[in-house]
């Protein structure tokens, strides 16, 4: 996932524009670390590990990149100090703000995107602040969001007749959930999962977890972000896998005897991969017993019951090709789903549900909800008109259009005409416009495109790992 992330498959929308020949921005937008060759500049998504590779191009860009340093002791604070981290989290904010200004003022682009993590970030870390006006650190995702005020009116001060502006949202947030649903457990259950064996469950491997899960907080609270970076970076991959897989619960499980297991996806997600002959290195199930496998798992898990309330916990259950599409879909796991509020996936083994600890609470007490939010304004978007529910995939092939250009075939989403006026429907027929041959250089990001070193170090890896856990996309 990391190492894949930053060097994706496929096109962004800048590459899109970029490639018909319009001059485009795009600024800390997750996965785009490192950095490649675009039709104008790009700062990467804020990991910082070596300075070549977070901005494009570095030589016009090198004061902008620098003045995005990542802040060393980030997520230490998040955890230590919840009031520092809000203060260095709006330094932060201020910064990008900044780069912003200094980028729209240096040219004229046709197509810009910068992404504010503030009200994400802020929402994880403050939500059960808000409202508590005993607490001084009630405001704070306010204050956040004043920053996203801010940058919207500076681009709405650099809009012209032809210029749309698009704000989005790809989820919501709300109150983080207090309880865990150790999917394994149920699996386990329906005999679909079995356990090394039955003394796994008491001491010596609980101790080890104890032990594990205590050394982790404590350096994460004792050292600095970059410090933790290094320490890990040391450690050989063995010893690694070692603490994920102690930290998982994976070194308890029989893998020659269990059909299916967890799969952690961010919450509300949550999926169950099944145990494959010839994919999973120690799989289990035939070829041919793959579909009946995926029946069993739908059938002991859509109904599943908190035992403590009585209430459903799975609000949706998906064959993966319902969710997911394209030519990467064997990435995904066999089986989503989607949780009713106040779960998400664990990886316990022992009760079907457990408590999120209070000091995960502590500092990680807002989630992602479904809902997002789209809005669209500008001389060519039909005003006063609230929109039909709209994917996030409906999001490239709109803004593209938006700008002239039609959606490449490999698009899912839709265009959606309300979203425009009349006149602009009209004068804009949805073609594919011809590419002379300098435009061509952007059609495709190729290996060339990277510097020769661009692989990522291990230190880098770690950095994105840290950061992904920063946004909550893992554990
Ligand atoms: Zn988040």
């Amino acid at each position: 996932m990391v190492k894949g992330g930053p060097r994706a498959q496929g096109r962004t929308l800048w590459d899109v524009v970029g490639q018909q020949g319009g001059k485009v921005a795009a600024i800390g937008v997750p996965m785009t670390y490192p950095v490649w060759p675009v039709n104008g500049v790009m700062i990467g998504e804020n990991v910082l590990v070596d300075i070549d590779q977070q901005a494009y191009p570095l030589d016009k860009t090198r004061s902008w990149a620098e003045g995005y340093l990542s802040l060393p002791s980030f997520y230490r604070l998040m955890r230590s100090a919840p009031d520092r981290f809000a203060e260095e989290s709006l330094l932060l904010a201020e910064r990008r703000l900044q780069i912003l200004q200094e980028i729209l003022n240096r040219d004229h682009f046709q197509f810009v995107m910068v992404v504010l993590d503030e009200p994400d970030r802020s929402q994880h870390c403050y939500w059960k602040h808000i409202g508590d006006n005993t607490n001084s650190l009630q405001d704070t995702v306010l204050k956040h969001y004043r920053v996203c005020d801010t940058a919207l009116a500076l681009l709405l001060e650099h809009m012209d007749e032809n210029t749309s502006l698009f704000i989005i949202s790809d989820h919501g947030g709300g109150p983080a959930p207090g309880k865990y649903v150790n999917f394994n457990v149920a699996l386990r259950q329906a005999g679909l999962l079995r356990l090394r064996q039955t003394s796994a469950l008491v001491s010596p491997d609980r101790f080890v977890k104890r032990l594990v899960c205590c050394l982790r907080e404590s350096i994460y609270q004792r050292f600095s972000h970059h410090e933790v970076m290094r320490l890990k970076s040391l450690l050989p991959r063995p010893v690694k896998n070692f603490f994920l897989d102690v930290s998982q619960n994976i070194n308890l499980i029989d893998w020659s005897q269990t059909s299916a297991y967890r799969f952690e996806m961010h919450p509300p997600s949550e999926g169950v991969m099944v145990n494959l002959q010839g994919r999973q290195s120690a799989g289990a199930v035939h070829k041919e017993d793959y579909e009946r496998v995926r029946s069993d798992i739908i059938a002991a898990l859509k109904d599943l019951i908190d035992p403590q309330t009585g209430k459903r916990i799975v609000r949706e259950i998906h064959l993966r090709e319902e969710v997911y599409w394209g030519e990467h879909i064997q990435d995904a796991p066999d089986i989503v789903l989607l949780l009713a509020d106040g779960y998400r996936g664990g990886s316990g083994l022992d009760d079907l549900i457990s408590e999120v600890p209070e000091t995960t609470l502590h500092f990680w007490n807002g989630e992602h909800r479904m809902e997002g939010i789209f809005f669209a304004y500008g001389d060519k978007i039909r005003s006063g008109t609230r929109l039909p529910y709209l994917s996030p995939e409906d999001v490239a092939p709109n803004a593209l259009y938006a700008a002239g250009i039609s959606a490449g075939p490999s698009m899912k989403g839709h265009l959606v005409n309300d979203v425009f006026s009349s006149t602009y429907l009209v004068t804009t027929p949805i073609n594919t416009l011809s590419l002379t041959k300098e435009q061509s250089r952007y059609l495709s990001r190729s290996e060339n495109d990277y510097p020769a070193n661009s692989s990522l170090s291990s230190q880098e890896e770690q950095a994105l790992v840290e950061r992904l856990r920063g946004l909550g996309y893992i554990e």
